[in-house]
């Protein structure tokens, strides 16, 4: 299991930062690639650096159809090989019928959704046996228990159909494909002491928000070995958001 490769989209920060560091730990190269911020980027190619693997950050817009054809290639140009995929950047348009921007719901589609389908096609083309492509998802695909989230809820649950599908079509290869949702995680994109905190652990389970790792350590465990056997399927790392 050595020198296997890992491609890790929106890694340089929040949940995509969390599953670089911990693969790396794991063992993997890791490759990640930012849309704006290189100097994240790099502290954590840095960190991943000191963990003995070696490091990879690609300026890669996972929006725009050129990057994410490129995406790939450019992976395998440097490291020969890509065993673990995990699609991890995404847009989180907040806004009901009165605020939602038509740019906003383009824009979401393009990143959440039809970026992640270019990625994840182009690495099964090119993943052998015991390759993983894993979705980074959301508990709002499978439970929508507030306004304004609509159109994210939607790609998110998107992501679940065509993990479900594609799965069927690398099973055979020995590729798997899974969908990893996450509940409210302390980031930027969702702080914990933001707006919508109270809202957001009051239809938990339990009433608190989750950390990077949380989501982070279940990727760790879906690409490994142990689970070459979990396929086609969305698993939950909520707090209990979808009980
Ligand atoms: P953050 O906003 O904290 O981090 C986003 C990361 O994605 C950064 O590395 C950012 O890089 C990168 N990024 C943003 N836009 C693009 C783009 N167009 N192309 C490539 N990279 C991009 O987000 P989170 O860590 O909170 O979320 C990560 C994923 O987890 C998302 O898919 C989100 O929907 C999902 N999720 C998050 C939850 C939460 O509560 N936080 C809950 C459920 C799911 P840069 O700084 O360079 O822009």
């Amino acid at each position: 299991m050595t020198n296997r490769v890992a491609l890790v989209t929106g890694g340089s920060r929040g949940i995509g930062r969390a599953i670089a560091e911990r693969l790396a730990k794991d063992g993997f190269d890791v490759a990640i690639t930012y849309a704006r911020n290189a100097e994240a980027a790099k502290s954590v190619t840095d960190t991943v650096e000191k963990l003995g693997r070696r490091a990879l950050a690609i300026q890669s817009d996972s929006g725009k159809v050129e990057d994410n054809t490129a995406l790939i290639g450019k992976v395998v140009k440097h490291f020969g090989r890509l065993d673990t995929l995990v699609c991890n950047a995404g847009a989180y348009p907040y806004g009901g019928p009165d605020t939602l921007k038509l740019e906003d719901i383009i824009r979401t589609l393009d990143l959440n959704l039809r970026g992640v389908m270019i990625e994840a096609i182009e690495a099964a083309k090119i993943m052998t046996k015991g390759g993983r492509i894993i979705l980074i998802g959301s508990a709002f695909g499978e439970r929508v228990p507030l306004p304004g989230i609509s159109v994210y809820a939607a790609t998110k649950a998107g992501l679940v159909g065509f993990a479900k599908g594609l799965a069927r079509d690398v099973g055979p290869k020995g590729i798997t494909v899974n969908v990893i949702q996450p509940g409210p995680i302390d980031t930027e994109l969702n702080p914990a002491d933001g707006a919508a905190s109270e809202s957001l652990r009051a239809v938990l389970a339990i009433p608190a928000y989750g950390k990077v790792t949380d989501v982070a350590d279940l990727v760790g465990f879906v690409a490994s070995e142990e689970a070459s056997y979990i396929t086609g399927t969305a698993l939950s790392v909520d707090g209990g958001l979808t009980a």
